[in-house]
């Protein structure tokens, strides 16, 4: 066995204890074919039995009816809890509270509240809509206003690309589980010392919620690498190394991209985290690979000897 590290790491004492749980990311599809895609990987990673799938919500608010449907689709077909990504972009309050109890009134119990990326993109000065909520901490208190959701938020191990300092980033957290979160995902990062001083650092900053580690698996490392250039996570040489050479080599890449994710995680389990959130990218291949070596295997149905 793994020993769980000592007292190193502010992990909650529950955390240290509890079984492992995955929790699998998606984006609303655009076309027929990645619809396919999207549903076929839905049904390979089912039966890994998640805490919950979450379906994103594109940049300014541009995917709003193809999240809604995907997210509509998996409580209507499946047994899996959805949670909704819903942002401030782009949208009035009165706008965004009528998503939400449109969400309510399906049956989805689970928000994942983002403020969104600035509409012009990364990089660009952010712009609350007028009328709209201005920080991510505004949509989750207006989330409580308007109905009974969990509520997930955004984290930032390496800061977030706009904040001057990872202090004031913590002040934007703790003021988000102040006004009604109860989980924050982070942002993919690649060292594991990186998500650990953070959670060091919210724990110091009197933050007691679960930091669940967002885990990118790196099929495409040309992509990642764009990915991580956007979101301000830090893309250590000794990645790159794992994958020079090969662009070329889709065989190679997908069993690279395995091994790394799963010395990720394992590292991560054994230093006694508990929960992971993949960003699956609508593929489930390396994500159930991953799982498995995890332990986490599909949940069969006991039948009576
Ligand atoms: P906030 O918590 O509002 O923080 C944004 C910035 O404002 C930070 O620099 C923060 O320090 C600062 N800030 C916060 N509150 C205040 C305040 N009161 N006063 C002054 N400054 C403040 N984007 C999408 O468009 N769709 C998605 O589905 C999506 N899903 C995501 C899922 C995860 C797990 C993660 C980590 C990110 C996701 N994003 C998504 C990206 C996210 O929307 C962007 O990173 C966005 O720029 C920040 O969102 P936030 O919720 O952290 O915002």
């Amino acid at each position: 066995m793994v020993p769980v590290h000592p007292n190193k790491y502010r992990l909650l004492a529950a955390e240290r204890r509890a079984p492992l749980r995955v929790s699998f990311e998606f984006f609303p599809p655009k076309t027929e074919e990645m619809e396919r895609t999207l549903w076929e990987s839905i049904a390979r990673l089912a039966p890994l039995a998640p805490s919950f799938v979450s379906v994103t919500y594109g940049a300014g608010g541009s995917t709003r009816e193809r999240t809604h449907a995907t997210v509509k689709r998996i409580l209507a077909e499946t047994a899996l809890v959805p949670a909704a990504h819903l942002t401030c972009v782009a949208a009035t309050q009165e706008e965004v509270d009528e998503v939400v109890r449109s969400y309510h009134a399906a049956g989805v119990r689970h928000i994942v509240a983002l403020r969104g990326d600035p509409p012009d993109g990364i990089g660009a000065r952010y712009e609350p809509h007028p009328g709209g909520y201005a920080h991510a901490c505004d949509l989750v208190a207006g989330i409580r206003r308007t109905a009974d959701f969990e509520i997930s938020v955004a984290a930032f191990p390496e800061k977030h690309p706009e904040s001057a300092s990872l202090a004031g980033d913590l002040d934007a957290l703790k003021r988000k589980i102040d006004s009604g979160a109860s989980r924050a995902i982070t942002q993919f990062f690649f060292e594991n010392d990186t998500y650990f001083r953070f959670v060091d650092r919210v724990r110091a900053h009197g933050i007691d919620i679960p930091i669940v580690p967002g885990i990118l698996p790196v099929q495409n490392f040309k992509q990642a690498r764009n990915f991580a250039e956007r979101a301000g996570a830090a893309v250590p040489q000794w990645l790159a190394d794992r994958f020079e050479g090969l662009d070329d080599d889709v065989a190679t890449r997908r069993l690279v991209a395995c091994a790394v994710a799963t010395e990720q995680v394992l590292a991560l389990a054994g230093q006694g985290v508990t929960d992971f959130h993949f960003y699956t990218m609508n593929r489930a291949e390396l994500v159930y690979a991953i799982c498995h070596q995890l332990g986490i295997r599909p949940a069969v149905a006991k039948v009576a000897a």
